[in-house]
């Protein structure tokens, strides 16, 4: 085989979307099998590489060592919050403004399910002070409205205030409300009125949960809500660290929104303001997407995949391998397109 023709042979077995390449088919099969790829991943606008994480897009794009190619033009006129890169850069000083903008985002298209972000501070209990209760919550909707912003009476003796982080003193909590009210009335918040069967079964009119960390929250809170409805920017796949780990909310309000939280003491407004302006960033992306799901119809498998025969997946193309591949996470883009139940 000559070297010409070795090229080509290796080309036909690049994956269509991270590019890696496979000397077999098979192989390109089998990596697409368990890649998930699909129009949700985060994309170099440049070359249209896809990425699992937005820091491996990061990493490609600005550093430190990354693309030679797409690093020249990104620099040239890229954002470096949103990681678009635009034709001219008139267009993309005039996209800067926009999506450095603190101001909300317009308001939800009615036939949106619309979001309330949630976070608490905790203080400690137990001998050592570690067990963690919550002391402080806040819920805040898409307009960066405060819904609920309470201190909250723990169920059992507080043995560590925590000043420092949570600048939370006795005498705060002096005239704090009962666990229990707290909980019936953010269930009231976020129910909506609606049955909680009904929102197990299908949503009802419930609203979305947007937080960080939310499992931890709702823990502390002694509550449950249907995993269906709970956006968390710790747990979204294309905001994890390349790692998986989760990153903080501090590292992504400043990679993302390009400023800083939490410096001194912890705001739970703060929290919930920052945690809502990346879930309604990630919603707001344009995905191209040929069909329309919701959250509750959402199925993380490659069904398309496990239905078609190996031999007839090897004679695709890489472009059509990745044509039909699904995403294995629910990408918060769908929210901007369902209909609620
Ligand atoms: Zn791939
Ligand atoms: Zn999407
Ligand atoms: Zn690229
Ligand atoms: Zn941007």
């Amino acid at each position: 085989m000559d070297r010409a023709q070795e090229s080509t042979e290796s080309l036909r077995h690049k994956c269509a979307a991270c590019f890696r390449q496979f000397n077999k088919v098979e192989h390109l099969v089998e990596h697409m099998k368990i890649s998930y790829h699909s129009p949700h991943e985060p994309i170099c606008a440049i070359c249209k590489k896809h990425c699992r994480f937005y820091d491996s897009l990061r990493e490609h794009l600005i550093g430190p060592l990354p693309k030679a190619k797409c690093a020249k033009q990104f620099s040239e006129r890229g954002c470096r919050l949103c990681l678009k890169v635009f034709p001219t850069t008139e267009q993309l000083i005039y996209h800067r403004a926009a999506c450095q903008s603190l101001t909300p985002l317009p308001p939800v298209k009615k036939e949106q399910i619309s979001a309330i972000a949630l976070d608490c501070e905790m203080v400690g209990g137990g001998q050592d002070g570690s067990l963690d209760l919550c002391a402080r919550v806040c819920l805040v909707n898409e307009e960066e409205k405060v819904l609920f912003h309470y201190y909250v009476k723990p169920p059992i003796p507080i043995t560590n205030y925590r000043y420092d982080i949570t600048g939370i003193k006795p005498e705060h909590l002096m005239e704090a409300m009962p666990l229990k009210q707290v909980q019936e009335t953010i269930q009231q918040i976020l129910y909506n009125g609606e049955a909680i069967w009904r929102i197990r079964l299908k949503g009802g009119k419930a609203k979305v949960l947007v937080g960080h960390g939310l499992d931890h929250d709702l823990q502390c809170l002694a509550m449950e809500y249907p995993t269906h409805l709970i956006r968390d920017t710790a747990k979204y796949i294309p905001l994890l660290k390349t790692s998986k780990a989760s990153n903080s909310l501090k590292y992504l309000t400043q990679s993302f929104l390009g400023y800083k939280i939490q410096n001194g003491t912890r705001d739970p407004y703060e929290d919930c303001v920052a945690s809502m302006r990346i879930y309604k960033k990630m919603r707001n992306q344009d995905h191209y997407q040929s069909a329309c799901l919701s959250a509750t119809k959402f199925v993380s498998e490659n069904a398309v995949y496990s239905r078609m025969k190996q031999k007839d997946l090897e004679k695709m193309s890489p472009e059509a391998l990745l044509h039909i591949s699904q995403s294995d996470f629910y990408c918060w883009c769908i929210d901007s397109r369902s209909q609620p139940t």
